[in-house]
């Protein structure tokens, strides 16, 4: 009996010892486990295998404009829900819950700021707010981006994050692609620069407009970048994709893709190409 209870104590003083939740991540890629301080001041980068975790928006606005030199445009422009569109909820609890959740207005932000003192106009996407979806707010915010670049002579960057299409506001959403690509066509004749930055994921809509018009484009290590997802793909022409399908080393290799960058030298390949191109 007495050797029992000694087991029992012994199991107590070892669930004393348990680390409390949130300090460690287990990397997808290679399950090593991240101690999560660590994994953060490595830009949320796996530090055994190269594995770029999805983060918010925040980080790249810390990571590719100088500090203090950022100002968000457009910063109050919000969905309106003119379907009245109702799924499982209301659209306009589903923007609300996104909006408490990611403390942003929607699934884009836009900054002029500068980049190692070089101008620049960077529009970050956020997967977190809704997947990242595109609907007339991120549409407007990207054309308007585009716009201010224009008019300051400025080069612009997108960083791309993206489920597709808001399907919540039907064509309204869909609209979006005609128009950002007919703005930055216009941008492109008048001589502005556009890169893309595909980030995981970039699918849908936005690879079916402003993500793929670069004149570079850029993606981060390993990146789904696709228009439908391997399943439906692979359910309608009943044949297995090849490995490493829609992953952006294969979109490399098959020209899609002008360069993969990993997080960590993003911001100084940026600078050099606009350097390079401007
Ligand atoms: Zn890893």
């Amino acid at each position: 009996m007495a050797w029992f209870k000694r087991k029992d104590e012994k199991i107590k003083e070892t669930k004393k010892k348990t680390i409390p939740d949130g300090l460690w991540e287990k990397c997808p890629s290679c399950k090593e486990i991240l101690y999560r301080h660590e994994l953060e001041k490595n830009h949320s980068v796996c530090r055994h295998c190269g594995f770029h975790f999805r983060v918010d928006s925040r980080l790249y606005l810390d990571i590719l404009l100088d500090s203090g030199s950022a100002t968000e445009l457009f910063p109050d422009l919000e969905s309106a829900d003119p379907l009245k569109f109702k799924a499982k909820k209301k659209y306009t609890d589903q923007i609300k819950t996104a909006q408490e959740k990611t403390k942003h207005k929607d699934a884009i932000n836009s900054y002029t700021g500068s980049m190692n003192g070089q101008g620049v106009v960077l529009a970050i996407m956020n997967f977190g707010f809704i997947g990242g979806s595109m609907g007339s707010v991120v549409g407007e915010k990207v054309s308007r981006s585009i716009d201010h670049a224009r008019d300051h002579k400025l080069p612009l960057i997108i960083i791309c994050a993206s489920g597709g299409a808001r399907m919540q506001e039907g064509a309204l959403s869909l609209m979006q692609l005609a128009k950002t690509s007919s703005r930055l066509a216009r941008f492109s004749e008048d001589g502005g620069l556009y890169i893309p930055v595909l980030t995981d994921p970039t699918t849908g809509g936005v690879t079916a407009s402003y993500g793929m018009l670069g004149d570079i484009i850029l993606a981060e290590p390993g990146a789904l970048i696709g228009f439908a997802g391997p399943r439906v793909i692979k359910q309608t022409i009943g044949q297995d994709l090849p490995e490493g399908f829609q992953r952006a080393e294969f979109l490399l290799e098959k020209g899609f893709v002008d360069r993969i960058v990993p997080r960590s030298e993003m911001k100084n390949t940026l600078y050099s190409l606009i350097k390079m191109l401007t």
